[in-house]
């Protein structure tokens, strides 16, 4: 069961600070998890980071996205440029494929759409039937077009259509998790999207813990979740199962979903 992580803080931190140098990084969360609940050993069947560069400043950011269907572990170049490219925030993800579904670069989180960028760790049960309401409400050119024919590629078409709806971002993952897990109960719904407010330049990073590990942490260089605590720093703190972390302006809220 994939793992993810995001970040936010005031000013920007190596990808590498997150993903590869960490004791427990998500490097090493690709051949050694130490919590994967659902099954699955390693993940090891790609992986992905979606970052914003420049200041933070409205208008002065862009977003990149760089995904592989590999090994994180076999990718000498990102691991490189991972120590390179700093970001005022990112979130990353290393992938077990459910069984059944493709292992390709469009299946791999994060999926980007210009800053919005988005993961999913976990399993939708009975997919693709379960989701087969909540699907037809999508526009057909949507269906038409997903990067993958996953179930997180659905969830990512579900969670877009809130945003271009003018939803908040908090509020369109937690909508999400809550209908598709009515739907498909069961399902492991661990959702992480990274936004950024086109007015302010603020970034909103929020996710969501159904049935899937999930901790934060606080600190002088920003805030970072991720599905485990990259080090054994007591500062992480666990997520209750069916809660929703919105970091917002430094500061973390967790509430039920
Ligand atoms: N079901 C998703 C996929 O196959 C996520 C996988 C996972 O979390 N293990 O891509």
């Amino acid at each position: 069961m994939c793992r993810h992580l995001g970040h936010v803080g005031p000013r920007p931190v190596t990808l590498a600070s997150r993903v590869t140098e960490p004791e427990h990084s998500l490097l090493v969360q690709s051949y050694a998890p130490a919590d994967m609940r659902g099954g699955g050993t390693v993940n090891a069947d790609g992986f992905g980071v979606g970052w914003y560069s420049g200041s933070g400043d409205a208008g002065a950011l862009t977003a990149h996205s760089y995904r592989q269907p590999v090994p994180m572990w076999t990718d000498g170049s990102f691991l490189d440029l991972a120590t390179a490219v700093t970001a005022t925030a990112f979130v990353a993800a290393v992938r077990s494929a459910t069984v059944g579904m493709p292992v390709s670069t469009g299946a791999c989180a994060p999926f980007r759409d210009g800053t919005r960028i988005f993961s999913h760790n976990g399993v939708v049960r009975g997919w693709p039937d379960s989701l087969a309401d909540l699907a037809a409400d999508l526009p057909t050119e949507t269906l038409m077009t997903l990067e993958a024919p996953t179930d997180s590629a659905v969830l990512w078409a579900l969670v877009r259509r809130h945003l271009d709806a003018g939803k908040d971002p908090a509020d369109a993952v937690a909508d999400v998790a809550s209908r598709v897990l009515a739907a498909a109960p069961g399902s492991r719904l661990n959702l992480l999207l990274l936004t950024r407010d086109p007015a302010t330049g603020h970034p909103t990073l929020a996710a969501t813990a159904v049935d899937h590990a999930l901790s934060y942490r606080c600190g002088d260089d920003g805030v970072t979740v991720a599905s485990e605590p990259l080090d054994p720093d007591p500062a992480w703190t666990a997520v209750d199962d069916l809660r929703l972390v919105v970091v917002r302006d430094g500061t973390v809220e967790v509430e039920p979903l």
